[in-house]
């Protein structure tokens, strides 16, 4: 094949089916699993004021490093980006309608961040979620890591772990960031140099890096849950034992402070043990208290999360599960008299119900059959001169051993239905 003119951008991918059926699927899965928890969806703009986005932190890669922003046509022009995730989308959107609370959304959609590529970290990737708005109740935080949790079981997965922390709020996290700081700095000399450049900016943020030279610095550090507050500490063992309740296992992770800035109490993340570590987080979240006050609101507390979606169909190739949901069409005309007989027949029986495809082109009957083959359908119908002088197909079996019979073009819908329920 000669080498195409273009291809998709850089950490970019075209999904193609029968994969885009998968993906389908999945996103259908969780908009039923978030439809039957009361949520509702919204829909929002793929890009926003960049100033929404630089509310997730100034201090976070994704608002840095990764933004896909631009200048629009406008005189003088908006500063505006691609949406790197969809929270403060949500709270922006909060802000601006201001919904009666407890305000329970979902969400699913594509998101750019400009990452360096590789397996299971893209440009372009899609993600879904839930938010909270206007619930403190530590209740809330047990639906939402409930729901998550239930939502990989139903596809299948078994190997995905949930980790949980709490990150303390404004009242305990002052302490808190002054002694990690104090540690860190203490350490300075001996973090890698990526890591003494974030101390500088945010001290939090050293807790998330992978470098081997850091990790036994970061093994003695101070933890977050050691200076809780007696309510943020009463917050954080409810929702512990909420999640004991419900049987949803979970393992405490002193050290998940997660990428965004806005985080405040519980945090989570789910990862699948299945995946490279570099990219086996398939999911995270938590409540960001704040974020809807940053953003012009009134003060709302938020709990939510975020699954990435393309993340989570490579957990299930490893894993064996979620495969490809069937084609939905049933039957594959097989017209051998020109064609237009295929188009009556087809368009009967979608408006029966029944999918329905055929070739084009006015192809053999041998040409014909295979492509119903390829197809997928279980069943042929095949129309020649007699059956069209009878008002009749040929409905033919593809997969089992029933063999062929005619069946009156009245009956096709009734028996089609009859044979596929
Ligand atoms: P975050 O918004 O960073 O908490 O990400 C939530 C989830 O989105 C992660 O757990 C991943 O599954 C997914 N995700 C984040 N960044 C990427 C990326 N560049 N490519 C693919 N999936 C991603």
């Amino acid at each position: 094949m000669a080498e195409p003119t273009f291809r998709a951008p850089k950490g970019t991918r075209d999904i193609l089916p029968p994969e885009s059926g998968r993906r389908r699927a999945l996103v259908d899965r969780f908009a039923d699993a978030a439809g039957m928890g009361g949520f509702g969806e919204v829909v929002s703009p793929i890009f926003e004021d960049l100033g929404v986005f630089k509310r997730i932190g100034e201090s976070t890669d994704v608002v840095t490093k990764e933004m896909f922003d631009f200048l629009d046509k406008g005189d003088p022009p908006q500063h505006l980006a691609l949406r790197p995730e969809l929270t403060a989308s949500i709270c922006r959107a909060y802000a601006e309608h201001r919904p009666v609370p407890p305000w329970k959304v979902w969400y699913e959609g594509p998101q750019f961040r400009y990452e360096q590529p590789q397996a299971g970290r893209y440009r372009q990737f899609t993600q879904v979620g839930v938010e909270v708005l206007g619930a403190d109740d530590p209740q809330a935080d047990i639906d939402v890591i409930a729901l998550a949790s239930r939502f990989f079981e139903s596809l299948g997965l078994t190997g995905v772990q949930l980790s949980l922390n709490s990150l303390g709020d404004a009242t305990c996290r002052p302490a808190y960031l002054e002694a990690l700081t104090d540690y860190l700095t203490g350490h300075n000399s001996d973090l890698s140099a990526q890591s003494q450049v974030t101390l500088e900016r945010n001290a939090l943020r050293v807790l998330d890096s992978k470098r081997p030279e850091d990790q036994e610095i970061i093994d003695g550090a101070p933890v977050m849950v050691d200076f809780l507050t007696d309510e943020t500490a009463d917050h954080f063992a409810s929702v512990r034992g909420g999640l004991e309740a419900l049987a949803v296992d979970y393992t405490i992770s002193a050290r998940l402070v997660r990428g965004l800035d806005y985080y405040t109490r519980t945090t989570f993340e789910f990862a699948a043990t299945s995946l490279e570590s570099a990219q086996n987080a398939v999911g995270g979240g938590g409540r960001y208290d704040g974020l809807v006050e940053d953003l012009g609101g009134p003060a709302t507390p938020g709990i939510g999360f975020a699954l990435g979606v393309d993340r989570i169909l490579l957990a299930c190739d490893a894993e064996g599960v979620f495969p490809a949901p069937p084609s939905p069409v049933s039957v594959f005309v097989v017209d051998v008299t020109g064609g237009s007989h295929a188009l009556d027949v087809c368009e009967r029986l979608r408006r029966g119900g029944v999918g329905a495809d055929r070739a084009y082109g006015g192809r053999s009957m041998k040409a014909q059959m295979k492509v119903a083959d390829r197809s997928g359908a279980p069943y042929a119908a095949i129309i020649g001169e007699d059956e069209v002088a009878a008002g009749e197909v040929t409905l033919r079996d593809l997969r089992g051993d029933a063999g062929q019979r005619r069946v009156a073009l009245d009956d096709l819908v009734r028996d089609i239905h009859a044979l596929t329920n």
